[in-house]
């Protein structure tokens, strides 16, 4: 029998579900909206009603383990979540706990996008690798880092936010405070901010005019630049110039064997690699090296909660027997 992981992914706009198994094959899910302003019980609720869902489904009664990755601010270790922009009032919120008092097993606690570093690891193109980097570039850009081999977390647990590099120092003010962040310049809201600005272009595109200010986002620039709008064509070339110039500037500084990509901007597909291989490349100058652009697991979303107990489960069992051997 396969060890059975029930996994939850709190995000922005849903929350997610997930039954699978240790060999990353997904059970069943189960998803619902966000409901920002009703606050942690809420949420606690959910996570509760839609869990026992999930297992309901797949004809499971108990879970083996438990993963939860969270958007917002995780302190990993003790299972708490900090703070989040997603759910109102929630601070210091032991979702662990919560969790392994009801469903009666061991719960997991992660950032979601180096949730999503550490699926690639265990599921994705990364198995192989000792170094890589993962970005994920949906309305916001994160990420995470295998170095030598291993997760690198950072003294303050927070590294691999490529998304807050600065690559306009005039640039658009970012949500850090900042100033030009590749997040502020080519991430979802960062596309369509620019999009929206140049209302002469937009005037003048028969498909853009249609669509109230409101209307317009990185989806319709990518859908339009595939019906042939010479605007959208025009945002999508500076956007992938941007991402160019912010993922050759983690290469310069990681060297590692591959950048994978998830995240909403990579179901554009070869729309989206092959121009920005190419761009990569261009921008090397005379600092070449074969680095693989790769796209990410197509369900990265659903694998990543359910990765945080194998890994965490797997780490433990090594440090175990490197602690046996010293001994
Ligand atoms: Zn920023």
């Amino acid at each position: 029998m396969p060890r059975f992981i029930l996994g939850y992914d709190v995000g922005g706009t849903k929350v997610s579900a997930v039954l699978g198994d240790e060999n990353g094959r997904i059970r069943s899910v189960v998803r619902k909206p966000t409901v920002r302003h009703l606050g942690p019980k809420k949420l606690r609720d959910d996570l509760i009603n839609m869990g026992w869902e999930v297992m309901e489904h797949s004809g499971v009664k108990q879970p083996d383990s438990i993963g939860v990755i969270f958007a917002g601010l995780v302190d990993q270790k003790r299972g708490v979540v900090i703070s989040s922009p997603n759910i109102l009032g929630l601070r210091n919120f032991n979702i662990t706990k919560m969790l392994e008092d009801e469903f009666g097993t061991k719960a997991y606690l992660e950032n979601d996008a180096t949730a999503a570093t550490i699926a690639e690891k265990l599921f994705g193109s990364a198995k192989r690798m000792d170094n890589f980097v993962y970005m994920t570039i949906s309305t916001g850009i994160g990420g995470g880092a295998f170095v030598n081999g291993q997760l690198y977390r950072g003294a303050h647990g927070m590294a691999g936010e490529f998304g807050h590099m600065v690559i306009m120092s005039n640039g658009p003010i970012c949500g850090c405070g900042r100033r030009g962040c590749l997040e502020a310049v080519a991430g979802g809201k960062g596309i369509a901010r620019r999009a929206s600005e140049n209302i002469t272009a937009i005037h003048e595109s028969h498909l853009f005019s249609k669509l109230k200010p409101s209307e317009i986002d990185a989806k319709k620039v990518f859908e339009f630049k595939r019906k042939g709008d010479m605007f959208s064509q025009l945002i999508v070339e500076e956007t992938i110039y941007y991402l160019a110039v912010g993922i050759v500037n983690v290469i310069n500084i990681m060297d590692p064997e591959a950048v994978i990509i998830g995240g909403g901007i990579a179901d554009a597909g070869n729309d989206l690699f092959v121009p920005l291989r190419m761009a990569i490349r261009e921008e090397f100058k005379s600092m070449y090296r074969p680095v693989k652009i790769l796209r990410g697991l197509k369900n990265g979303h659903d694998l990543a909660p359910i990765s945080i107990p194998i890994f965490n489960e797997t780490e433990t069992s090594i440090r175990n027997s490197q602690v046996a051997k010293s001994i």
